[in-house]
């Protein structure tokens, strides 16, 4: 009996002695835990000016929206997340733009400007995306703007520019994600779908319940919808065909960009909302891709948050980053109670050169302080640092910049006059402009010193882009919403540099399991950034 329970004793002896070592073994050779699952987060454009917006807004506007000035990033920060700083360039140049940047974040290898998923010589380079996929993970992308724009593009595509959307969403149905849900859906229909009288379109229009444009950019006749559906993908084109669907799915809500920030807070509370908005995809996402006992990648990004920069359209941008944060608080609170999640939120780049900066105009008056260093002289500083009462008043914006400007142009060519843009501007936002005003703004269709993109006032580059289709799909000219934007500067105490990107390293902030989250720590390079993604996915 004594040898039998020592011999027992002896057995779990050895049995821990060696189990010990082994997860000792494990401990010290320096093998990471690998998370089950990866989420990124990407708001494009998104760089430390924006994040700054969203926390001035949160901590210092009078009347902030956001519950108790608690932002997406201060949960992050809060259940033991960590900050660090990428820079963002491509090969050779020192401005990224957003495919460049999507690619090195998705294959960890430099990359040339306006390349989809290459290395720098113009080779398809693995995805971290197709990395998760033979790994046997489920994958997915979400965009408010189109799925096949840049960013999510990068992630499952290959092609040798970002414009080559046809091309793109074909690469994009064989990398089959599992879950792909965002705009575009003119890229996806046969061109035959632009006869009104075809069968195709007739389809069409019973698919979508009349939920989205039907017009096709195709220059082909493939229908890759009915491939999608052959594939195994269900198909939603609202809110409620999203809801109801399961397993594999392909949702695609918008002709091209989903509707903007501003109108999305706009519909929040109506009952009859079918569109989804970014929180709500990412639910649906993480809904389907938890199902797989592998785990899943999933890219979220907010684009828009770009476009209103490119505007310089302050009230836009404010209304995109509520969309980005609404989204990352749903991502972290799913996360909370878990370990084996790493969630990392970042940018491609920041777009704008945006910042609240003091001026000389409405100068403070003197007053008396109670302080006694102010008991013999009244506080009078020599500037006006800002009123914290401009984020109110520029989160009440109702319009963005696109749609003020959207109304103008329906107006007959005859009411479109300095005085009726005035009148829309200063129905739907809170810095109203003089006719004088609007008609500067107005003026510059022909004014070279606009039209030609040179330094107005010292500081300030009008863009001049010239496929205007490409990136900005409402507005007729450029430069009518930057030049608002300046009429206005002054009074939001907003200064931009640019209407395009700029190259300050953007944030990186990650929340996971200590392992997977220190290497995105410090000083990176989004190539870096990228590897450590891949690193990241790869089966243990
Ligand atoms: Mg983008
Ligand atoms: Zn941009």
């Amino acid at each position: 009996m004594k040898n039998r329970s020592s011999a027992i004793f002896a057995i779990f002896f050895v049995f821990f002695f060696v189990t010990g070592c082994v997860q000792k073994q494990v401990a010290t050779s320096g093998a990471v835990k690998k998370p089950k699952n990866v989420i990124m987060i990407i708001g494009d454009g998104m760089g430390p000016e924006q994040v700054g917006l969203l926390l001035t807004y949160a901590k210092q506007a009078p009347n902030s929206v956001i519950v108790e000035g608690q932002t997406g990033f201060d949960k992050i920060m809060a259940q033991n997340g960590s900050i660090g700083l990428s820079m963002t360039h491509a090969k050779d140049v020192l401005v990224v733009d957003s495919a460049a940047s999507g690619s090195q974040m998705a294959t960890g290898q430099f990359s040339g400007s306006e390349m989809i998923g290459l290395d720098f010589n113009g080779d398809p380079a693995v995805t971290v995306l197709e990395k998760a996929k033979a790994a046997g993970k489920s994958t997915g992308l979400i965009s408010d703007t189109r799925v096949t724009h840049a960013t999510p593009a990068a992630f499952a595509a290959h092609q040798a520019h970002r414009k080559m959307e046809n091309e793109i969403a074909v690469d994009m149905l064989n990398a089959g994600p599992d879950v792909m849900l965002g705009g575009g859906l003119r890229y996806w229909i046969p061109k035959e779908a632009n006869d009104k009288a075809s069968a195709v379109r007739k389809e069409l229009e019973e698919m979508t319940e009349g939920s989205v444009r039907i017009k096709s950019k195709r220059k082909d006749n493939k229908n890759l919808l009915a491939q999608a559906k052959d594939k195994g993908y269900s198909l939603a084109f609202n809110k409620n065909q999203m809801d109801a669907a399961s397993g594999k799915l392909l949702g695609l809500f918008a002709y091209s960009a989903m509707p903007d920030g501003i109108r999305v807070s706009n519909s929040l509370s109506d009952p009859q909302r079918n569109m989804p908005t970014l929180r709500e995809m990412s639910a649906k996402a993480i809904d389907v891709l938890s199902k797989d006992d592998d785990g899943f990648f999933l890219m979220v990004e907010a684009g828009l948050i770009d476009w209103a920069a490119h505007y310089n359209d302050a009230g836009g941008m404010l209304h995109e980053l509520m969309r980005i944060n609404e989204t990352i608080s749903y991502v972290v609170d799913w996360a909370k109670d878990r370990d084996d999640t790493l969630i990392i939120v970042t940018a491609d780049h920041t777009t704008g050169g945006f910042g609240f900066s003091y001026t000389g105009k409405n100068l403070p008056k003197a007053k008396a302080l109670p302080g006694k260093m102010f008991q013999d002289r009244d506080y009078k500083p020599g500037y006006n640092f800002g009123d914290p009462g401009v984020l109110d008043k520029l989160y009440n914006q109702k319009l963005s910049y696109t749609d003020i400007f959207g109304k103008f142009d329906s107006l007959s060519k005859e009411e479109q006059t300095p005085k009726a843009l005035a009148d829309l501007v200063n129905e739907y936002t809170q810095f109203p402009i003089t006719e004088a005003q609007a008609a500067r703004v107005l003026e510059t269709e022909d004014n070279p010193i606009y039209s030609e993109g040179h330094s107005y006032l010292g500081s300030k580059v009008v863009p001049k882009l010239d496929n205007k289709d490409a990136f900005f799909v409402y507005q007729k000219y450029d430069n009518r919403q930057n030049l608002l934007a300046l009429e206005v500067a002054s009074d939001q105490f907003v200064v931009w540099n640019t209407g395009t990107h700029t190259n300050t390293p953007v944030l990186v902030f990650t929340k996971g399991p200590d392992t997977a989250r220190e290497p995105f720590e410090g000083i990176m390079h989004h190539t870096q950034l990228g590897q450590r993604t891949m690193d990241a996915v790869t089966a243990p």
